[in-house]
């Protein structure tokens, strides 16, 4: 068993990239993991994870997959508000409709889940948001994502505040890009906008991460597990960042 000796661990996103990341080193740690998401297939893949479809910008559909998770696990001590979309564009482009639709994933989605697990956490918790560097500096081209993880971090400061004394921690983790499908869908949207090569849009990214390329997943789902460490158990409202001294 390992040092998270069967706690019950919730990560949504928890099919795909950052959050599958997080997800299976949470297992590794001996946690009992349930993974959300909208795609059932892609959850089920997640050798060992307990799979349940939610939409996190459904408020219901939140609180019914949170009950089906306690059914199989019991309460959720872990909560890993990880699911997101990134869509940018300048504040000329961005829409009703895209604005809503990116603050419904990104921070409706974040307090839906947040709010849901919280009831479970008694006298240990952890709550981790998966932010974003745009959580702490403006992300040029991104004002609705850029706002949304401001939003975020915003979010766990004030729930930090709210619990102190007790042995839940509320923390963001704030990684610059990262290798999963939202930096291959960015990629196809700056080739499709200014005509470049995959390989110099690609480079628009490495470019702004501080040692110049892109960041595994596993660096991510790292610094997790350490929050979820008794070791970590006086880190509190923080927001960290996972790229390489960017910011
Ligand atoms: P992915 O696209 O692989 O992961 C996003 C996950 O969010 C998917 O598993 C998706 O599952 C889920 N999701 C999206 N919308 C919803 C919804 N309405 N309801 C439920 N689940 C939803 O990309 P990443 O792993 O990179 O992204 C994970 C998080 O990391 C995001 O919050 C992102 O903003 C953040 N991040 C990513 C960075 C990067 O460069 N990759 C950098 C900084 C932060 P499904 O489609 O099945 O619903």
């Amino acid at each position: 068993m390992g040092k998270l000796n069967e706690r019950h661990a919730l990560v949504t996103g928890g099919g795909s990239g950052i959050g599958r990341a997080i997800a299976e080193s949470l297992m590794s740690a001996g946690a009992r993991v349930t993974v959300t998401g909208r795609r059932l297939e892609a959850l089920q893949s997640v050798s060992g994870a307990n799979a349940v479809a939610m939409d996190v910008t459904d408020e219901t559909s939140v609180i019914e997959g949170i009950d089906a998770a306690r059914e199989a696990f019991g309460p959720v001590q872990i909560c890993i508000a990880n699911a997101g979309i990134a869509e940018g564009a300048s504040l000329a482009r961005t829409d009703a409709q895209m604005w809503r639709r990116i603050m419904a994933t990104n921070l409706d989605g974040a307090f839906h889940t947040i709010r849901a697990c919280l009831p479970d956490m008694d006298d240990w918790g952890r709550v981790i948001a998966v932010s974003s560097i745009a959580g702490l500096k403006g992300l040029k081209g991104a004002s609705a994502y850029t706002a949304s993880k401001h939003g975020m971090i915003g979010l766990i400061r004030a729930l930090a505040a709210d619990h102190l004394g007790r042995g839940v921690t509320f923390n963001a983790l704030c990684p610059g890009y990262v290798d999963t499908a939202i930096v291959t869908d960015n990629t196809s949207r700056i080739m499709a906008r200014t005509g470049m090569s995959e390989a110099d849009a690609r480079d628009v990214m490495i470019g702004q991460n501080a040692h110049r390329r892109l960041i595994e997943v596993d660096e991510v789902a790292d610094a997790a597990i350490w929050l979820c460490s008794d070791g970590a158990r006086s880190v509190n409202g923080q927001a960290i960042q996972i790229a390489g001294g960017q910011y």
